[in-house]
Formats: structure tokens, sequence, C-alpha cells
């Protein structure tokens, strides 16, 4: 059959030759230093991973300086994970501290790995998509200069895993993260209905609505919201965009915490709502690094080795957790939506201290 151009290449046309002969067949693996991965197979061939940092949204010379260090090192073998760190893959370890000397020399930060701040996934904020309620790369930027050390060093209790979403459509992964940046929307959107007659369907927006907080007039081929229904996911303007949701003043940042995609020791979990709102503060986003920091230090300060940041809140308890961290507990974190009754705390065991 001729090649199509439909569709990703298959990816094992594209392994490293020591993962395609050893594929499913490892032993263990070993963190060398901060940034290097050695992975050993059964056969006792050996492969090594130089992890570094990226910024996510990367220009075409960016691309091609990489994919020149990884052919100057490592034969061209390299990858990206699902957080979009950069991982050079290597079977020769004397190699292992030129490649680390030349990413130093052109500013990329070596780390990522074991118990350490792996790199921050982030959706597309400001610079591409049309709902977003933050910017994405600007507070992760912000963000990452301040914790550098905990990307570049392994000093937690355990890993910590950070995402950022700029709306909660969420491409990132704040439902399961340690610590979550969430874009909120806080308004309505607001129908232009001089326009909604061209530019949109009306049965199709209607049905857009996961509340069905849009009501339509089919007679006009216009459209109203229910503002005590809507929760302001912008998922109708992404199928009209004669509503647009965007509010300067009024969108800003929620932060969650606790999740983890992890089966390790305890079961996966999802994040849960700390702070409702911060406001939108670029270029530097100091509420938003203020308290994404705060977080971290007082995780830090507190858990146990090997407890992930929802393990160790489980273990003292989300009061302890308000109290140590300062963060005030308000009635915009007792979740009053449909069907808020599987989400409430049932039993009588709190655990005050
Ligand atoms: Fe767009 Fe929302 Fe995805 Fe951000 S999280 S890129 S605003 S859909
Ligand atoms: Fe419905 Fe979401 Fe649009 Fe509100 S923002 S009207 S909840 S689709």
């Amino acid at each position: 059959m001729p090649p199509t151009d439909i569709g990703p290449p298959d990816y094992k046309t594209m392994l490293h030759p020591v993962i395609k002969s050893n594929y499913g067949k490892w032993r263990y693996h070993e963190i060398l230093k901060p940034g290097v991965l050695k992975h050993v197979a059964e056969s006792g061939e050996a492969i090594y991973t130089v992890r570094a940092g990226s910024p996510r949204l990367l220009s075409t010379d960016r691309i091609r300086e990489i994919c020149d260090i990884a052919d100057k090192y490592c034969d061209g073998y390299l990858r990206f994970t699902s957080r979009n760190n950069i991982e050079f893959l290597l079977d020769d370890p004397r190699k292992i501290d030129s490649l680390i000397d030349e990413l130093e020399t052109k500013n990329y930060p070596i780390g990522g790995t074991g118990h350490s701040i792996s790199n921050v996934v982030h959706t597309q904020g400001w610079v591409h998509c049309h709902t977003p309620a933050t910017d994405a790369s600007g507070p992760v930027k912000a963000v990452m200069d301040e914790l550098y050390d905990y990307f570049t060093e392994m000093k937690l209790p355990a890993h910590v895993r950070i995402a950022l979403a700029c709306c909660l459509n969420m491409c990132g992964a704040v439902h399961c993260s340690d610590i979550a940046i969430l874009g909120i929307h806080r308004t309505v959107p607001k129908p232009d209905n001089s326009l909604v007659p061209n530019l949109c369907e009306i049965p199709t927006t209607v049905a857009s609505c996961p509340t069905g907080a849009v009501r339509g007039d089919m007679k006009n081929k216009t459209v109203i919201v229910d503002e005590d229904k809507c929760m302001y996911c912008g998922n109708c303007y992404t199928v009209c965009p004669a509503m647009p949701i965007a509010d300067p003043s009024n969108d800003g940042i929620s932060i969650w915490v606790g999740g983890k995609v992890s089966n390790a020791r305890s079961a996966p979990m999802f994040s849960k709502l700390v702070i409702p709102y911060l406001p939108n503060n670029p270029p530097r986003w100091p509420e938003v690094v203020q308290a994404v920091k705060n977080i971290v230090e007082v995780y830090a300060a507190n858990a146990r080795k090997h407890e992930r940041l929802g393990e160790w809140i489980e273990r003292v308890g989300w009061e302890r957790f308000f109290t140590l961290t300062g963060i005030p507990f308000t009635d915009k974190h007792i979740d009053d939506f449909d069907m808020a009754i599987e989400t409430f705390r049932t039993s009588a065991q709190f655990k005050w201290r």
C-alpha cells in the first residue's frame, strides 16, 4: 500500500534501537542525578535519558536547535513527554556530561526527574485559543522562574506535578495535578443578536450548553442566556462566535490542589479548589506566583517522604491544610452545583487540630 499523509506516522519506526529491541522487557530504572535517568533491560542493555525543560510553545528555530543537539549527541533520538519535557536518549553514557554542558550553555534547565517539579504542562492561552480566561505561557513562566530550584534539584517529599489550563474546558491536566492553575470566567457570555442569525445555528448553540442555560428563539434566530444556570464554561462561544465570554476585568485564575494520576500507594485523585479567584496581573502574575510558592513550601516543610500533596492533605485533613497555608476558607469552596451532594463529606469524621 502506498504511504499516506493521513494521521501520525507509526512511532515504532522512530524508537531508539535499544528501546526497540527491549520493548516491554525492562528490569528497572534509576535516577543517576537530577535530570538523568538510566533504564536497564532484562537483556542487560541500558539506555540513558537527559531531561530538559521546555517552554512548550516552541519556535521553528528552537525546534531545529533541539534537533541539532540530538543529532550531535544522541544520533537524533529525542522525545517530548506529556508534560513537554525534552528527553534526549543515548546509549553511550560518556556523552552525558558534554550533552548537559551544551544544554546548559544554551540555557536549557536540566531536571524534572524524581522528587522535583517536572515541566509544567499548559494550554494555549492568549497566544492561540478563543476562550481563555487567562494566559498560559505567561503565568507558567512567572511561576517556574520562582520555583526554578525545585526543577533542577530533587528536594521535595515526592513528585509535584503542576498544570495550567486557561479555561475550564481544560486542555491541560488540571483535574489530576498536585497543583493546578485554572483560568476562570466569572460573567456570562454576551450574545450579540445582530450577528447570531448569520454566524450561529440556533439548535447547535442551545445543545452546546451543558446546563441548559442557552434559550433559543427559532423564529427570530436569536439566543438569550439564563444567568442563574450559566457556569461560565464558554462552550456556547466555541459553537457560536457571536456570544463572546471574555471579560477583562472579571476573568482570572483559581488554584486547585491534591490531584494525581499515579496509582502508587493510593488511588488516583481529582484536584480540589483551594483559591477561588486571583486577578490576572500580567506580565508576572505576582499573586499567582506567591500562592503556588506558598503551597509548595508548606507541603515541602510538612509532608512525609514519598507523600504526594493530595496524600499529605488527606492524612492531616483539609482543615489543617487551610490553617497551615493561611488560605482563607470561604463560601466559594462549597459546591452548590446540581448533584453537588456527591462531593459532600457525609461522615462525621472531621479532623480538627
Ligand atoms: Fe482554549 Fe480552554 Fe484549552 Fe485554554 S484550556 S486552550 S482556553 S479550550
Ligand atoms: Fe452554557 Fe457554558 Fe455558555 Fe454558560 S458559558 S451559557 S454554561 S455553554
